[in-house]
């Protein structure tokens, strides 16, 4: 029996994309698309067992309480989540036991297999910056993925007790040195042209390693998204992050 999902979101850029593959996957069935104006009534009325949310920072808690105070579970790209906004879900979700909440910052299966790969090969190598490069109209700077990448190497680092970073600036320009995330420099570069990429440069004594990951369109989010989708069902309760639902060991 196919996954019955609902796209929040629906006429938006990720909305759209996420549309066309549910629409496209034959184990799911596309049962509404919702957008600014529309009742969240069509959730129910469709009988979504699970609902795609890309809309916008201030509109998504709204959405996530209304889903799962009506036991439709959630996959939720939208970004700007912290702390306070996950005990919130989970505050809902200990009422509806079977419901499940994926909260995802990063879809794109290339970039979380990225700060995976990065993390762990941090352990071994004494240096570490990222360098990551996105189109001149993003808002943000560091990337979110670069935020998380980092923080992912620094807590890696200190569970194996890495000293410092070797580096001996004494003298720089403000920003010569990047950003510091946790213990990691990160470099922002906003370049025409380009869309969202990362490099993760590690380095030791007569080696370095460089992990790359280049986003080139919004569909290489899809694959996550499905995978996001079909694996909420089977799991209730709050997920952080789709890593949790790739086998990575
Ligand atoms: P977008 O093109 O602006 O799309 C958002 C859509 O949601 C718009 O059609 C918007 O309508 C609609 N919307 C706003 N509030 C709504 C509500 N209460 N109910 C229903 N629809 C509503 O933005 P986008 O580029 O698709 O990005 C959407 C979100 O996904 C952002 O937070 C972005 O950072 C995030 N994102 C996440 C990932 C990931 O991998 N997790 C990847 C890319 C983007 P109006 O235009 O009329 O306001």
């Amino acid at each position: 029996m196919s996954i019955k999902v609902a796209v929040l979101g629906s006429k938006g850029r990720m909305g759209a994309e996420a549309c066309k593959a549910v629409s496209e996957a034959k184990d799911l069935e596309l049962v509404a698309q919702i957008d600014v104006g529309d009742s969240l009534d069509l959730l129910l009325s469709s009988g979504a067992q699970v609902v795609v949310d890309f809309t916008h920072p201030d509109a998504v808690m709204k959405n996530l309480e209304f889903a799962i105070n009506h036991e439709v579970s959630v996959v939720v790209g939208t970004t700007g989540f912290d702390e306070g906004k996950l005990s919130e879900i989970r505050g809902w979700l200990a009422s509806h036991p079977k419901v499940g909440a994926l909260i995802a910052p990063n879809f794109g299966l290339g970039a979380v297999l990225m700060m995976q790969f990065a993390a762990k090969a941090s352990k071994y190598f004494d240096s570490v910056e990222i360098i990551e490069l996105h189109h001149p109209n993003k808002a943000d700077a560091p990337s979110g993925t670069a935020t998380r990448t980092a923080e992912m190497i620094t807590d890696a680092r200190r569970s194996v007790n890495k000293e410092a970073m070797p580096d001996a600036t004494t003298t720089s320009l403000d920003g010569a040195r990047g950003a510091l995330v946790g213990e990691v420099p990160v470099h922002s570069v906003r370049l025409r042209g380009l869309v969202a990429h990362q490099e993760v440069i590690l380095g030791d004594l007569g080696e370095t390693l460089t992990l790359r990951h280049d986003s080139i369109d919004r569909s290489g989010f899809m694959p996550g998204v499905l995978l996001g989708i079909r694996s909420v069902v089977t799991h209730p309760g709050l997920t952080f992050g789709l890593e949790h639902f790739m086998d990575l060991k």
